[in-house]
């Protein structure tokens, strides 16, 4: 089946989420005050514990979803899908099991399929925003699902 190919252009101004599991909360808030220089020139997202304590602690402007088990990764994969999120820094607890790993794994996954850089080492996050991408628009092209969609409608086989 054909695929098309849709091009996106992640602006030079980025909306960027950050999460941390309760671990990581500390090495979250280091990390942004390292690089608050640089967070301040993009728009900030997280999820509510995470961004209440990098806004208190940074006085970075941050807008905070729910809390992570109350739903709050699954709103920032929403944003993805929206193209509203185009860069995820997630510093999970490997070593600690969580009662939403599902919706953690449905915004890793969906991080994925929207091709976002997404960070779940403080060693990735230093890659990331250091990169030169940081200082300007970045093209990547993504599966066009509505013309995916549309194709399936039309040769999917349903028996009726
Ligand atoms: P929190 O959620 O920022 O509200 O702690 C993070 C998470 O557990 O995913």
């Amino acid at each position: 089946m054909e695929k098309q190919r849709v091009e996106f252009v992640i602006e030079k101004q980025k909306n960027i989420a950050l999460i941390a599991h309760d671990n990581k909360k500390g090495e979250m808030i280091e990390w942004c005050k390292k690089n608050a220089d640089i967070l301040k020139g993009h728009f900030l997202f997280g999820t509510g514990t995470t961004a209440r304590m990098i806004a208190e602690h940074t006085g970075l402007p941050i807008r905070g979803f729910n809390s992570g088990p109350m739903g709050g990764d699954l709103q920032i994969g929403a944003r993805i899908v929206d193209n509203k999120i185009d860069i995820v820094i997630f510093f999970s607890d490997p070593l600690t099991a969580q009662p939403h790993d599902p919706d953690v794994k449905a915004l890793l996954r969906i991080a994925q399929v929207y091709d976002i850089p997404i960070a779940n080492t403080k060693a990735t996050a230093d890659f990331i925003i250091t990169s030169q991408y940081m200082n300007t628009e970045y093209t990547h092209t993504l599966l066009d699902f509505k013309h995916n969609v549309e194709q399936r409608a039309n040769t999917l086989d349903i028996n009726i």
